[in-house]
């Protein structure tokens, strides 16, 4: 790698907007104590941690305040499964008031009315407790948005590398039955032990690797959005992980085995896929069609074996995917584009609406395309411009999509290595259900991506179809 790992974390932490602390090394939570007084000086701690965090790191953390001084009150979160929903954000929130017994109250509850997310905010007071998150995304992203709501920032001690949502801007969090990105500022301070994150459970590393993976298509979706000029790229977003990701990624099997300098190098990724996010104050960097698989499974409340799935295996499915869809793309030779008969075909406005309510028809959220359709639409005008510079600059554009995203082969090979899925079934998906995700995929979002790109072009079908025909990744 070009940089140390000091200089990369340097580099970081100057373009962060809201992390000023992000420390990690073999036994680093012992540093709790310093880095807490140091960030929040003569305020109170609260550590959330659940029944599996709490004895791995959370209990030790507890003593660690304790013993330096800091008045320290902890919750453990009892329910086996729980998941990013609104009913635990109302039970974090009076956390951080130091009401204990309500918040059990709420966990418990299993009929709970989830309450008006706008009337969450309360004025900045140093009564409150700082929380301290310990555990993985799920409790990271309940501090997060809580400690927005209360004016204030917080300290996680991520206890896998799961996700990049440690570091990043915003929680997501289900509310009134459809996943949707509260913003927030990431985190004041992260200290990631990595004996506690090498020790974490196989199949939480495999998710993670495979969300950090992610930023391969990922990467590949924003140069396009770049290239018609829908989000430009931002240097610094883009180089604070993208210029490592490939050494990031170089080592699955001892990911799989459980090296530690080899899951240190995913929750770096992880940390620096975040720190992008903050830099660019939007999730562009990190996610883009590969991560949508995931959102629409999440919102069809989608199980396997009667469990939910994890963030980081439903987006192997659609980073997979994406990678397939992206081969197929290399096969083609845009510069005989027909312009002038695309523009001639283009759909109004009115007619990409139909079609998206046609498609978001019986789907919990029914309006969900017709909304972002309506932000992310070109007009024919418009349309013409792209598909002419596309058409004049197809071979450069082509060597640079082929330097940043992988084959699907090589995604495959590298997931079945670090132990991650590599096939829908895995997580329980149908290959039919990923083929009819697919216009949605492409709705379901305000962002320009490869299929936005495709529609325009008249090739969403060449580049779709195959993955699902004969001898394609997909064949059903
Ligand atoms: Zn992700």
């Amino acid at each position: 790698m070009s940089k140390s790992f000091q200089e990369r974390i340097a580099y970081a932490l100057s373009i962060s907007t809201d992390t000023r602390v992000f420390e990690m090394g073999r036994g680093f939570a012992s540093k709790t104590p310093v880095i807490f007084k140091n960030c929040f000086p003569g305020r109170k701690a609260m550590i959330v941690a659940d029944i599996h965090t709490w004895p791995v790191l959370g209990e030790k953390v507890f003593g660690l305040l304790t013993d330096a001084g800091v008045p320290t009150e902890k919750y453990i979160i009892e329910k086996e499964e729980f998941h990013a929903e609104w009913k635990y954000v109302e039970m974090v929130d009076l956390l951080v008031e130091g009401k204990l017994a309500e918040a059990k109250v709420i966990e418990q509850d299993n009929n709970h009315i989830e309450a008006d997310a706008e009337k969450a905010f309360k004025p900045a007071s140093d009564d409150y407790f700082i929380l301290v998150s310990v555990g993985s995304g799920v409790i990271n992203d309940l501090c997060k948005l809580c400690s927005h709501h209360h004016g204030q920032s917080y300290l996680t001690l991520p206890t896998a590398a799961s996700v990049d949502g440690y570091s990043s801007f915003g929680s997501s969090i289900s509310y009134q039955h459809s996943k949707q990105t509260f913003s927030c500022p990431a985190p004041l301070a992260i200290i990631a032990d990595t004996d506690v994150i090498a020790a974490a459970p196989k199949e939480m590393t495999a998710a993670g690797y495979a969300d950090l993976a992610a930023k391969v298509p990922a990467g590949a979706e924003w140069m396009i959005a770049d290239f018609v000029g829908s989000e430009p790229i931002q240097p610094d977003a883009w180089h604070v992980l993208q210029d490592y990701l490939d050494d990031f990624l170089s080592r699955p099997a001892d990911v799989a085995a459980g090296d530690p300098d080899a899951i240190a190098d995913i929750f770096e990724g992880l940390t620096l896929s975040g720190i992008a996010m903050q830099a660019a104050r939007s999730s562009r960097p990190a996610s883009c069609c590969d991560h949508l698989f995931s959102h629409l499974l999440d919102m069809t409340e989608h199980r396997f074996n009667g469990k939910l799935q994890s963030h980081g295996f439903q987006v192997a499915i659609g980073t997979m995917t994406m990678c397939a869809v992206f081969d197929e793309l290399f096969k083609l030779d845009l510069t005989k584009i027909d312009v002038d008969a695309c523009v001639k075909a283009w759909p109004t406005l009115a007619q990409e609406q139909e079609r998206a309510l046609e498609v978001f028809k019986g789907f919990p959220a029914p309006k969900l395309g017709y909304d972002n359709i309506t932000k992310k639409y070109d007009d024919a005008q418009e349309v013409r411009r792209q598909l002419e510079k596309l058409k004049a600059e197809w071979p450069a554009l082509k060597e640079k999509l082929k330097g940043q995203v992988w084959s699907f082969e090589k995604m495959q090979a590298a997931f079945k290595a670090a132990g991650a899925p590599y096939d829908p079934s895995m997580v329980g998906v149908k290959r039919e259900q990923l083929r009819d995700f697919f216009p949605k995929v492409q709705l379901m979002r305000f962002r320009y991506n490869l299929l936005d790109l495709a529609k325009r072009g008249g090739f969403y079908d060449a580049i779709v179809n195959p993955v699902f025909e004969k001898g394609g990744a997909w064949e059903l």
